[in-house]
């Protein structure tokens, strides 16, 4: 922790502006204001989500906007298409516009989580996650998955999307990593205004917030992916310069692009919630970024501010927030909203600005004049999963792919072959796809649920089947008849936000059934390629070193072809496409290796931002990489450090190289229902010399002398044990520290 609060000086930050706005829409939206009442603007800056509200109760109340919540169908119905969105857009859309009884008619306003593709809707096109857009590194690309997002959302009626997110991710134990483009703020500064312009069009042309475009929304400001350990939601203890200079770097591209929407993160900055920092929302942003947009809160994000509850919280709007998305109890907050207004807690003037911006945002995208099934794209099947779409996805899934090893030449692989194609992701479009995929977390989706997708095995098939070779999928590897090369599809099961969060990079710590996988088809003398799936980079030593080629896919989305596109030769033996990706996120040398800092002078990754081998430099990569616990088992007395897992995640212990910040046993990374306590016989001493610190780096920092082997693996059964670390002889600078078994220890 700082000794002190970092300074806050605006002047640091940068000046930017929202495009020049139009004086017609301004005289407009001031000439509705004037006419509201103040339960109207109240009601218009609620945002609840569908399943909680209904269309006559959106005419009653006023209600500004609605949403539905990752993933969730509306009318609880996971087939909805296209035309079962549209009459409930419809249904919400003339509720608002209903002035029989005297009110003003403002157009309520649905935003939904397309964050690659349209993940809602049945069929639609899934492209591949940020992650992989990063390693593609390829604007244009991004942009046109902008315009194909925004097509296949519009179908639904759905004006507004809740994407790109601009998290420069700092640490891969953070669940949200792949739902950023890059560690690299200068990616991430290119990539906001592509997708920006994407989603709604270039602002100033004609395509601006056109029918076929959708309202963006740069997410979530700010320092979302700069938390210590990479806790979701967390608090970023960092100065403003890094503040700035990381985590902000999208934000003045995103406003200057005309980002029409911006939400605040959940996160803290050292300590401050985001929802009720005014320093951030309204000085910052609103001010001297000259952001001209609609500020929306994170799901009952103001809830979690000091002094608020899930249904009051003047502070997020005197903040800044102008729309609260998801107050649960929404006819609350409107009470205690409109009763603080009427106190002066929150004043006329704020409530004014807030619903200033709502409006303009909603004159810019023409909502007044249709109703959602009136306007262009509307229920248009042919627009979803369009092969103009999959195309696109498809040479996205190509161009995000990182070669990291090809020993042989083994890829590309030769078409007239026998490949085998195993392994958990090999025919699975869920774990191609990720989170956010049908459901929020998009674990256990079925195929079924993804009409028109191609799983990798699919694709492979394909590729060599057309070249007189075969493919047969056996996804736990058993073969009749020996193939001539395996590709095993394996990776991380989805996830999304906090769920995700790691405290080990380490792969199938303890499990290890991939690896299995791989060393099967490695003993019977067939060559093995790994695609690996995964939202982020993982540490995969063992696994890499049981391949021969290893594949970076990412989460690629719908379209596996694309997978087969690069590691299937074309029938005379040439690749048809080359590896052009290229990391966009260091790779780890060691499972606690979460963060990795090109600028700090001791970077060292196993791959280094940037990296990836191509067909065309026929370089094969690495071999004989360190699989664990070097130096631990050497016997000689050694400084190590004791690092104990968050209590938070699943607990973990492990030991590592005090001086080189060494992992040093991943074997034992993750201890599902272990305890560990640290003990230590002189309370001061762990508040001085020990750096003790919970939700922060660890919970746990002892420097460990001892003098002969050690092998803690003994103490792990099946991943089940309790034991405790104690402490003795504690002297200042030297310590000593015995391991010993606890009550519930089995083990002497
Ligand atoms: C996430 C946002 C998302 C919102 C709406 C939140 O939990 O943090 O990224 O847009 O839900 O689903």
């Amino acid at each position: 922790a700082f000794a002190q609060e970092p300074t806050r000086n605006l002047d640091l930050w940068p000046k930017a502006s929202s495009p020049a706005t139009d004086p017609t829409i301004e005289r407009r939206a001031e000439s509705l204001l004037e006419k509201m009442t103040l339960e109207e603007k109240v009601g218009q800056i609620m945002q609840p989500e569908i399943q909680s509200i209904t269309p006559e109760q959106v005419r009653k109340y006023h209600i500004g906007s609605v949403l539905n919540g990752g993933g969730s169908m509306p009318n609880r119905d996971s087939e909805a298409g296209p035309d079962d969105w549209l009459a409930l857009a419809d249904a919400y859309w003339e509720a608002s516009m209903d002035t029989a009884d005297g009110g003003t008619a403002i157009p309520v306003f649905w935003g939904t989580d397309a964050v690659h593709g349209n993940g809602n809707l049945l069929g639609a096109t899934l492209f591949p996650h940020n992650i992989g857009l990063g390693a593609a590194g390829d604007p244009e690309l991004v942009k046109a998955i902008g315009a194909a997002t925004a097509k296949e959302v519009r179908t639904t009626g759905v004006e507004w999307v809740f994407a790109p997110t601009l998290a420069v991710a700092q640490n891969d134990f953070w669940g949200r990593t792949y739902e950023s483009y890059s560690e690299n703020p200068a990616l991430v500064r290119e990539y906001a205004a592509a997708m920006v312009e994407g989603l709604q069009g270039d602002a100033g042309s004609g395509e601006f917030l056109a029918e076929n475009r959708v309202l963006a929304s740069a997410k979530h400001f700010l320092a979302d992916g700069g938390t210590l350990e990479g806790d979701d939601q967390g608090d970023a203890r960092i100065d403003e310069r890094e503040l700035i200079d990381i985590h902000n770097a999208g934000y003045p591209a995103a406003i200057e692009s005309g980002v029409q929407t911006i939400m605040a993160s959940f996160s803290s900055w050292n300590g401050e919630k985001t929802h009720g920092s005014e320093y951030l929302l309204t000085e910052v942003l609103k001010k001297r970024m000259g952001f001209d947009g609609l500020v929306v809160g994170d799901w009952n994000g103001h809830g979690q501010v000091p002094g608020c509850t899930n249904d009051s919280c003047a502070q997020a709007i005197n903040a800044g927030i102008d729309l609260l998305m998801v107050t649960y109890d929404w006819k609350a907050m409107i009470a205690n909203t409109l009763a603080q207004v009427r106190s002066g807690e929150i004043s006329e003037a704020r409530l004014d600005d807030a619903v200033r911006r709502i409006l303009r945002v909603k004159l810019r995208a023409g909502l007044f004049e249709r109703k959602p099934s009136a306007r262009a794209l509307a229920g248009d099947e042919s627009v979803v999963g369009s092969a103009e779409h999959r195309r696109l996805a498809r040479r996205a899934v190509r161009e995000s792919l990182v070669l990291l090893k090809n020993r042989d030449g083994i890829l590309p692989l030769d078409p007239g072959q026998e490949v085998l194609v195993a392994g958990p992701g090999a025919d699975s479009i869920a774990m191609q796809s990720g989170g956010w995929s049908v459901s929020w977390q998009g674990a256990g989706i079925a195929n079924e649920k993804f009409p028109g997708a191609t799983s990798i095995y699919a694709g492979i098939k394909n590729a060599v089947e057309t070249a007189g070779g075969s493919a047969q999928l056996s996804e736990d590897g058993q073969f009749e008849k020996k193939p001539d090369a395996a590709v095993v599809v394996f990776g991380e099961t989805p996830y999304a936000e906090g769920q995700g969060d790691l405290n080990s990079l380490e792969f199938e710590a303890g499990k290890k059934d991939s690896l299995a996988l791989l060393k099967k088809f490695r003993s019977a003398d067939i060559p093995v390629v790994s695609v690996f799936l995964s939202g982020r980079p993982r540490w995969v030593n063992p696994e890499l070193n049981a391949s021969d080629a290893f594949v970076a896919a990412w989460l690629p989305g719908t379209e596996g072809a694309g997978v087969a596109d690069v590691i299937v030769a074309g029938e005379d033996g040439e690749p048809r496409h080359d590896f052009n990706g290229r990391l966009s996120f260091s790779w780890p040398k060691l499972p606690l290796q979460g963060r990795l800092n090109p600028q700090h002078p001791d970077y060292d990754p196993l791959f280094a931002y940037g990296d990836g081998l191509d067909y065309r430099s026929g370089e094969t990569g690495p071999e004989n990489l360190a699989e664990n616990v070097p130096g631990l088992m050497r016997g000689e007395p050694t400084k190590y450090d004791l690092y104990v897992g968050r209590p938070m995640q699943p607990w973990g212990v492990q030991i590592a190289d005090f001086e080189q910040d060494q992992m040093l046993s991943g074997a034992f990374a993750k201890l599902p229902s272990g305890r560990v306590t640290v003990v230590t016989s002189d309370k001061e001493v762990q508040e001085d010399a020990l750096t003790f610190k919970w939700r922060d780096t660890w919970l746990a920092r002892l420097s460990l002398e001892h003098g002969g082997p050690l092998d803690l693996s003994n103490y792990i059964d099946e991943g089940v044990l309790s034991f405790d670390l104690k402490v003795d002889d504690l002297e200042d600078g030297d310590l000593a520290l015995a391991l010993q078994c606890g009550e519930n220890c089995e083990r002497s």
